[in-house]
């Protein structure tokens, strides 16, 4: 299986709370944090990546006015200065500029808030999600979940767009996409949630991780089998793709137990972005 080992590091910037009964319908109670983690891969040749951004202050502003208002009341959020993306890589000495690819698992506000502070990366994502990210407008950017704000300008100059078809189902995705054309990191498609969502799956010197975005939310409930409540339809781009995905992840991780499964808000995440805080204490 071998591969090129990335060095992993998560990291979150900001929060926004949600009906725990929504992410967890037979055990969640009260409201739950979905902290807006991100992912930052560092490869020997191809320097920083980026997996997602996590949230801005941006994400307040887009927000101000209506319909995107409305965003903003389900989902309100909460952001410390020293969280954002640009200043957690400051406090480890790295520069923007230094950040050569970012990849968007897909273009919901929680995930790209930060994209502006990186206006020299190239971007990698699908191209079902690019193209629905600069086609909706109000209304119906709403309910994709997508603020035109938070776009930059040249968005689709800087994109490497990956065809939704070289995207490896999750039966495959040991063959999926492979960004840098060395084997290091393969994208695969993780439909269901939002338009075009990719995953992208490599090795660290602890083992191969596959960082599944919001193909679930809660790896605990993920792992008990249990699907968020339906209501998430309204807002997800396709319901029967998410439960096609979601029992694809499960069946993938019964056949590779040795491929740890990241989601982007499952609290464990928090956790690891943590550690390395504990261990300078
Ligand atoms: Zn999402």
């Amino acid at each position: 299986m071998g591969g090129i080992g990335l060095k992993l590091q998560i990291f979150h910037s900001g929060y926004c709370v949600a009906d725990g009964a929504v992410v967890n319908p037979k055990e969640g109670r009260g409201k739950c944090r979905f902290y807006a983690t991100w992912a930052l891969l560092e490869h020997p040749k191809e320097g920083y990546v980026l997996f997602d951004t996590g949230y801005s202050f941006r994400f307040g502003e887009a927000i101000r006015h209506w319909p995107f208002r409305i965003y903003g009341l389900m989902t309100p959020y909460f952001l410390q200065k020293e969280e954002l993306a640009i200043e957690r890589l400051k406090t480890i000495g790295i520069d923007p500029q230094e950040v050569k690819t970012i990849i968007l698992s897909h273009f919901h506000a929680d995930h790209i808030a930060g994209l502006k502070d990186f206006p020299d990366s190239k971007i990698v994502s699908s191209r079902s999600g690019l193209e629905q990210a600069l086609r909706v407008r109000s209304w119906s950017a709403l309910g994709c979940g997508v603020l035109p704000d938070l776009l930059p300008a040249d968005l689709e100059a800087r994109t490497q767009v990956v065809p939704d078809e070289k995207l490896a189902p999750v039966a495959e995705l040991e063959n999926g996409h492979d960004l840098f054309g060395d084997g290091s990191i393969h994208l695969c498609a993780l439909p269901g949630h939002a338009r075009g969502q990719l995953g992208a799956y490599f090795h660290t010197a602890s083992g191969p991780v596959l960082l599944a975005a919001d193909a679930a939310w809660d790896l605990v409930t993920w792992q008990k089998g249990i699907l968020p409540r339906s209501i998430v339809r309204l807002f997800f781009d396709d319901w029967k793709a998410y439960q096609g995905t979601f029992w694809a992840l499960r069946a993938f991780h019964e056949r590779r137990p040795d491929c740890r499964v990241l989601f982007t808000h499952s609290p464990e995440l928090v956790e690891m972005d943590l550690e390395p805080l504990r261990n300078k204490l």
